[in-house]
């Protein structure tokens, strides 16, 4: 029976939340096209998340286990989630919309001869027609486009932190499916040599429920020092403009926005950000935005909930000693 499939990932010994979040957005689509859950898993000992996966919503879990597939290596995992689809014949193939996400999306929608829908923010299924529709910001946030795909089967990534995570139902059941994985390393063009972890401490940015981040009127990687002490009294992470990360001030990967990273915590605190509609799109998820900017037309005011018109390092020092006074 054609079904929803998502592909599922772990770090640290658990399944990520953007697969939890893929889980939530298939549990919808169960709803909605009365088609079963199936999540893919491909690893080297994925054995221990298979209960897991059911636990969140998959009725079946395609387990591939080979060494090529140790860590994600895009060649190796469009071929076999390739293999995995010839074999469940999804209606709709949920992938993460991060770089992973984009990277397979349309290599696999390729391979199948499906539609391709790139970073939905929701989705419903037309009454009349029985078609999905897939909706999507637009140029960069500005607009807001509604896709429906003609073809029979849909590959199609999902905005991360746009979806809650999926919750657990203990001692849920479903069907394991052992992939007989065929895979040979010359079919791969490309080869791993290295993967260099990056150096983070405390909290992570798209989990994070306090983000503290800076722009470029923050002028500087000395100021990030500042907000990173903030980040820390706070229990948050930080996060930062692309202007900021383009000048090298702090790593591309704490770049928040369009073509950085989406984050969705309780309190956006945005010190020296202009507000630009790639920026915003990134934060939209947030609960409440707080801007702090010299500039009283900056357009940030216009998201936030909290507007204060001063210079970043006074409002971020003086946060710095209340949180210190009150945590003693
Ligand atoms: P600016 O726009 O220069 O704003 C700096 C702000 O700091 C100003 O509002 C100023 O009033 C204020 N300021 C100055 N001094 C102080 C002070 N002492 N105290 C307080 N405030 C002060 N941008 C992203 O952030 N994320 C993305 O993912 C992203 N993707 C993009 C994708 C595309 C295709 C394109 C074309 C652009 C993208 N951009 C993205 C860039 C975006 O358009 C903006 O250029 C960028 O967000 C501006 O960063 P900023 O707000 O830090 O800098």
């Amino acid at each position: 029976m054609p079904g929803i499939l998502v592909l599922a990932t772990t770090k640290d010994g658990r399944l990520t939340r953007d697969t939890l979040e893929l889980l939530t957005g298939a549990r919808r689509l169960k709803e909605k096209l009365a088609q079963p859950v199936a999540a893919a898993i491909l690893g080297t000992e994925v054995g221990p998340y298979v209960p897991l996966l059911f636990a969140h919503g998959a009725d079946q879990v395609y387990r591939a286990e080979h060494p090529l597939l140790k860590g994600y290596q895009g060649d190796a995992y469009a071929l076999v989630l390739h293999q995995i689809c010839e074999r469940a014949q999804p209606t709709v193939v949920l992938l993460p919309g991060d770089v992973m996400g984009r990277e397979l999306g349309p290599r696999l929608a390729y391979r199948l001869q499906a539609a391709f829908v790139g970073e939905f923010i929701d989705f419903d299924l037309d009454q009349a027609s029985r078609r999905l529709r897939f909706t999507r910001s637009a140029y960069g946030g500005k607009a807001v486009a509604v896709v429906e795909p003609r073809a029979n089967s849909i590959v199609a990534t999902a905005k991360l932190r746009t979806l809650e995570p999926a919750t657990q139902e203990e001692g849920r059941m479903g069907e394991e499916i052992r992939v007989d994985v065929a895979l040979e390393a010359p079919q791969l063009k490309t080869r791993l040599i290295e993967r260099v972890q990056e150096e983070t401490t405390g909290v992570n940015l798209g989990d994070a429920k306090i983000v503290v981040s800076g722009g470029r009127g923050v002028h500087g990687p000395e100021g990030f020092k500042v907000l990173e002490e903030l980040a820390q009294v706070l229990r948050g992470a930080v996060g930062a403009s692309r202007a900021a990360t383009d000048a090298g001030w702090v790593p591309p990967s704490w770049q928040v926005g369009q073509t950085g990273r989406n984050v969705s915590p309780d309190l956006y605190l945005a010190f020296g950000i202009s507000g630009a509609t790639q920026h915003v799109a990134g934060i939209s998820g947030s609960k409440h935005i707080v801007a702090v900017n010299t500039d009283p037309t900056a357009p940030i005011f216009k998201v936030a909930q909290l507007g204060i018109v001063e210079d970043w390092k006074a409002v971020a020092t003086s946060l710095i000693r209340h949180c210190k006074e009150l945590t003693g």
